[in-house]
């Protein structure tokens, strides 16, 4: 029997690596999407041994062409777009692009489907972004969007734009608003990745201390592995709609930051107030955490917290790693790496 064709956009990143070894596990034959670009992009599929097991493709989401082209090529059952501009920050920096690829991307890869094959299933990457400062303890889905930055704001018409052209023309087209999802396979700029790969830095003298923004705001980070799996179970569905995924905890940067650097012997205790603030380990009373304006967002979004009912009554899910448990994995994953290096 032929394979089904999966296509993933953004394969090198986070979550296009780990859902292409799922895949590739379940027997689908694995196409990829890949913009070019003068950086490594492919350290997650070779850290993961599946590169060579993987097509991959030119593929950048501005460009409708590369679109048109993937799909008079390849008869595609199932289309993952998880390429983004996905950093908030940066978000603010460059608000069009950010917007063109995430927003209007989306509309071209939905508007080759319904015109070159409208078989074909599509899973749109929604994020928790959306919802702003809620009003709401824990936002499910049919919490309200408020969004706050450029990026969550073109995650908005991407999500949107999905569901009408599930409405109007049928697809099966769907979205998952993921809470925020770490692993050691993070970029460097969001912050659980940084702060880990930091603290180790620190323990073993490479840098002094780390520079953090805003360490009052929640989220409600899971294991990115994990809700890759979820990506695939929601396209298997017999009716395609939205979810929410998320573990349903919620904790600061400060946390994060207090019991990654367990880890490292570290034990913190933190002094002066705002962009004064310092946190000192009390054994050598070195300062490892300084704040830095830099760091900070025009306009933030202060607590997430997911309630992942329907995921879990529909789907017969729950989150198996904990946030004790991630920076766990992201702990010894880093201090692996070091010594590695
Ligand atoms: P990453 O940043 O790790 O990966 C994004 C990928 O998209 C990269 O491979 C990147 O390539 C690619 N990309 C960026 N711009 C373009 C473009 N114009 N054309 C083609 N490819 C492009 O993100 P994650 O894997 O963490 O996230 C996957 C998706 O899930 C994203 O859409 C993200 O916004 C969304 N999401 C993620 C959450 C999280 O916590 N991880 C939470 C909620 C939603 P390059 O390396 O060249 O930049
Ligand atoms: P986001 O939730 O998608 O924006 O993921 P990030 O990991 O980039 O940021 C999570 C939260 O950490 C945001 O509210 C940031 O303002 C806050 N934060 C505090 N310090 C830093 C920092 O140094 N880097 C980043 N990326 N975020 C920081």
């Amino acid at each position: 029997m032929k394979k089904k064709i999966a296509f993933i956009s953004g394969i090198g990143g986070q979550d296009g690596a780990y859902l292409a070894h799922l895949l590739l596990n379940k027997g689908y034959r694995v196409i990829g999407g890949e913009r070019r670009s003068s950086k490594n992009t492919y350290w997650r599929l070779k850290f993961l041994k599946i590169l060579k097991k993987i097509e991959i493709i030119d593929f950048e989401l501005n460009e409708l062409t590369n679109i048109i082209r993937l799909f008079n090529n390849y008869n595609i059952s199932e289309f993952y777009n998880l390429a983004a501009q996905s950093f908030v920050h940066s978000s603010f920096k460059n608000p069009i692009t950010t917007s063109d690829t995430n927003g209007m991307g989306v509309l071209r890869i939905l508007e080759t489907i319904r015109t070159l094959s409208p078989k074909t299933k599509f899973f749109q990457a929604s994020t928790s972004e959306l919802y702003g400062n809620s009003s709401s303890k824990s936002q499910d889905e049919n919490t309200s969007f408020r969004p706050r930055s450029p990026y969550a704001v073109s995650k908005l018409f991407a999500h949107f734009i999905t569901i009408n052209y599930r409405e109007a023309y049928g697809l099966f087209a769907c979205c998952a608003i993921t809470f925020n999802h770490e692993s050691p396979l993070r970029s460097e700029e969001f912050v659980t990745k940084k702060i880990a790969k930091s603290l180790v830095e620190i323990k073993n003298k490479k840098i002094n201390h780390i520079d953090l923004g805003n360490l009052y705001v929640r989220r409600d980070w899971g294991y990115a592995k994990e809700y890759t799996e979820l990506f695939w179970k929601i396209l298997q569905q017999k009716k395609p709609m939205e979810y929410v995924i998320s573990t349903g905890e919620s904790h600061t940067i400060k946390e994060f930051v207090e019991e990654a650097a367990k880890y490292c012997g570290f034990k913190l205790k933190w002094e002066g107030k705002g962009i004064k603030e310092r946190g000192i380990d009390i054994y050598t009373n070195k300062v490892i955490v300084k704040i830095n304006k830099k760091f900070f967002r025009p306009t933030e979004v202060n607590t997430l917290k997911g309630n992942n009912k329907l995921i879990k009554k529909e789907l017969s899910w729950k989150p198996k790693c904990n946030f004790k448990k991630l920076v766990k994995i992201m702990m010894e994953y880093e201090i692996n790496e070091f010594k590695r290096n």
